[in-house]
């Protein structure tokens, strides 16, 4: 199997280069062939000799993945399905949710995911591997929105911090001059809180976090995500007030609310005494109602009062639009049609 060249900085292209002899400058080359030209295989680099072309395809490809379908929902939200490795059988998917000017892309980062969070359905499919950084970027380039995306969120299926070297590839590519140029608060990266990547993340790149809370006292949020016994959320919190939010990074807390499960006053309570003095916002999601699930989708007004006893409290929250949820791109769904059109088959 041929070594795919999507996701290597110009120092690697440089040392592969090198290896096969020719010119050092070759890997300048190829980083503007894959990451401004876009190119879709070897033989469109034209200005790499014919010989250096035939020696880089001998162990090399591009390692661009097309899509295999795509959905459009009503409110303009697509889902694209990718193949992960050149394989179909554990495809993953990309959401572009329009909105305005704006073009952002939900990405996945593996296939399935380990940590097991009761209430999303990426979560009950299993853990199927790590998308690698060509895979995490086909994402990118091969859909049809490429050209226009303005923003993008690491929320799509797996914890993106359980494949903390591959994101951060991306991460680089995205922002480094050589590649996209993207500022990284075009970014932002949303995880159940693996602690000690999630330092790492803080400490190496400057994009914005965005942290699954959903519950503020230890015990109740074990009962739905196992990583809790694992990472505290009151340890996550810690780590994260140690970092300045207050200029250009942020953080926000995602808090899915589950009708009597997560949204009391006492509820609220915690969490105002959990995150004060932090300068954060909180996204209230709406529960998509999934099966076998013991609860409910909270109602609008609950939603609302809830929200309303944060801000008493001084924070800042809004609740989220849901978007794409006819062609199940809502949060938490992702990969839930596809698994069961799968099972059946
Ligand atoms: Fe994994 Fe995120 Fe789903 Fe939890 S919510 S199982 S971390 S994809």
């Amino acid at each position: 199997m041929k070594e795919r060249l999507l996701g290597k900085n110009p120092e690697e292209l440089k040392q592969i280069a090198l290896q096969l002899g020719l010119p050092a400058f070759t890997g300048k080359q190829i980083a503007q062939w894959l990451y401004v030209k876009r190119a879709k295989s070897i033989e469109e680099m034209t200005n790499l000799s014919k010989l250096g072309r035939e020696r880089l395809s001998q162990s090399y490809e591009v390692g661009l993945s097309s899509p295999i379908d795509v959905q459009t929902s009503k409110d303009g939200t697509r889902k694209y399905l990718f193949p992960v490795n050149g394989e179909s059988a554990n495809a993953v998917e990309a959401v572009m949710i329009p909105d305005g000017e704006r073009k952002t892309l939900c990405v996945s980062s593996q296939a399935g995911c380990k940590m097991g969070c009761k209430f999303c359905m990426t979560g009950r499919q299993g853990f199927h591997g790590n998308l690698d950084a060509a895979d995490i970027l086909s994402q990118f380039f091969a859909i049809e929105e490429a050209g226009q995306l303005t923003n993008t969120v690491f929320m799509g299926m797996g914890e993106p911090l359980d494949n903390w070297e591959q994101v951060k590839r991306v991460i680089e590519v995205l922002t480094a001059d050589w590649g996209l140029a993207w500022s990284p608060k075009r970014i932002t990266l949303s995880t159940i809180g693996v602690l000690p990547k999630l330092k790492q993340f803080l400490d190496e790149s400057r994009c914005h976090l965005a942290v699954s809370l959903h519950n503020p006292f230890p015990e109740e949020r074990a009962e739905m995500m196992p990583v809790q016994k694992a990472w505290s959320i009151t340890e996550i919190v810690r780590l994260i007030k140690q970092y300045d939010f207050s200029g250009q990074r942020r953080v926000s807390f995602e808090y899915t609310v589950f009708e009597g499960w997560n949204n009391s006053p006492r509820h609220a309570a915690e969490l105002i005494r959990l995150l004060k003095h932090l300068e954060c916002r909180v996204n209230l999601i709406r529960f998509h109602k999934i099966p076998d699930f013991p609860y409910g989708t909270a109602p609008e007004k609950a939603m609302e009062a809830f929200k309303t006893l944060l801000e008493e409290g001084g924070l800042t929250a809004t609740i989220r639009a849901s978007r794409g949820e006819d062609i199940f791109a809502a949060c938490g769904l992702l990969a839930g049609k596809h698994a069961a059109e799968h099972s059946q088959k």
